[in-house]
């Protein structure tokens, strides 16, 4: 029987202990500050926003929050981005995305201070995850190795096939595998063959963005399979990339959606929060 991956459970385990963490560096005088961004009010994005907001008072970090008109300038947010990387009680910077088309989503990122890029997505940060330096880290696949790693899943050494090589999910996530010295493929649109290529997988990761396309011919059998897609069905059910119950009784190990990687996701942005005091030093 496959064994499912409670991203929910492993979450709260996450921040528990991120919790002592901030409450050890409070016990010091080290208050952690991260600031959030929103431009205009996309529902989608003031849902994430309003869910990290919880998980930084959760945590006992200290958030401050920056709601701005759907028409502010690419100047105006770059000027207030400046102003965060020059105060010194601001940890962390988050602009949520996407952005409106008028702002550059690549300017506003780079014009974040590496140091204080909790996201993970500065050209910095994806430089030193590629050479093995700290630096903060893309949270999702960031999430995707504690959810292994808490499960006892064993990577060093096995197959692994990352399907989908994004610049926030499927590039840092081969990265991040090499670093746990397994044997790495990266699968994508242009990729022939792609059941033979996704069958070879010991630890097979899943991001490319369409609806249950991966059924039982793509997975070896017993293989862990880790789901990072999240959709909305025909019956406005969420689903994943995986076509789950075709899928399960082939693996050792699933990750379910939702309750898998998406928790993950923002605990990280809070482990990355914490991190940044370490960093900033
Ligand atoms: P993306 O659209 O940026 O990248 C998709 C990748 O999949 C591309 O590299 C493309 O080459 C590849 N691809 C597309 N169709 C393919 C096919 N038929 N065969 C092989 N490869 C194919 O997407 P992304 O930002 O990496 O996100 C992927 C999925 O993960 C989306 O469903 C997204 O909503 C989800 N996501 C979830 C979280 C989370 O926290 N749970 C975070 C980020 C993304």
């Amino acid at each position: 029987m496959a064994k499912i991956i409670d991203g929910k459970q492993i979450s709260m385990e996450l921040k528990d202990e991120l919790k002592e963490r901030v409450a050890e560096y409070r016990a010091q005088g080290i208050e952690i500050t991260l600031a959030v961004i929103q431009v205009g009010n996309d529902k989608a994005s003031s849902v994430y926003v309003g869910n990290k907001k919880k998980a930084c008072e959760y945590i006992g970090i200290h958030s401050l929050s920056y709601e701005l008109e759907e028409d502010t300038t690419e100047e105006e947010l770059l000027e207030l981005i400046q102003k965060l990387n020059g105060d010194d009680r601001v940890n962390g910077i988050l602009v949520q995305l996407p952005l409106p088309e008028h702002i550059d989503e690549d300017k506003v990122i780079e014009t974040i201070d590496a140091k204080k890029d909790v996201d993970g997505f500065h050209p910095m940060s994806v430089g030193a995850l590629s050479i093995g330096k700290k630096g903060f880290i893309s949270c999702t696949p960031y999430g995707i190795i504690e959810l292994l790693q808490r499960s006892g899943t064993e990577i060093d050494g096995k197959e692994c096939v990352v399907i989908g090589r994004s610049n926030i999910v499927g590039k840092p996530m081969s990265m991040l595998l090499l670093r746990e010295n397994a044997t790495v493929t990266v699968a994508h649109s242009h990729t022939k063959n792609l059941k033979e290529v996704a069958k070879r997988a010991d630890i097979l990761i899943v991001a490319i963005g369409r609806p249950q396309f991966i059924d039982h011919e793509y997975v070896k059998e017993g293989a862990v399979v880790i789901d990072v897609g999240i959709h909305r069905d025909d019956n406005n059910k969420l689903c994943g990339d995986v076509n789950y119950e075709d899928v399960f009784p082939h693996v050792s190990a699933i990750t379910p959606v939702p309750g898998g990687v998406g928790p993950m996701t923002i605990a990280m942005l809070m482990k990355n929060c914490v991190n940044a005091v370490e960093i900033q030093k």
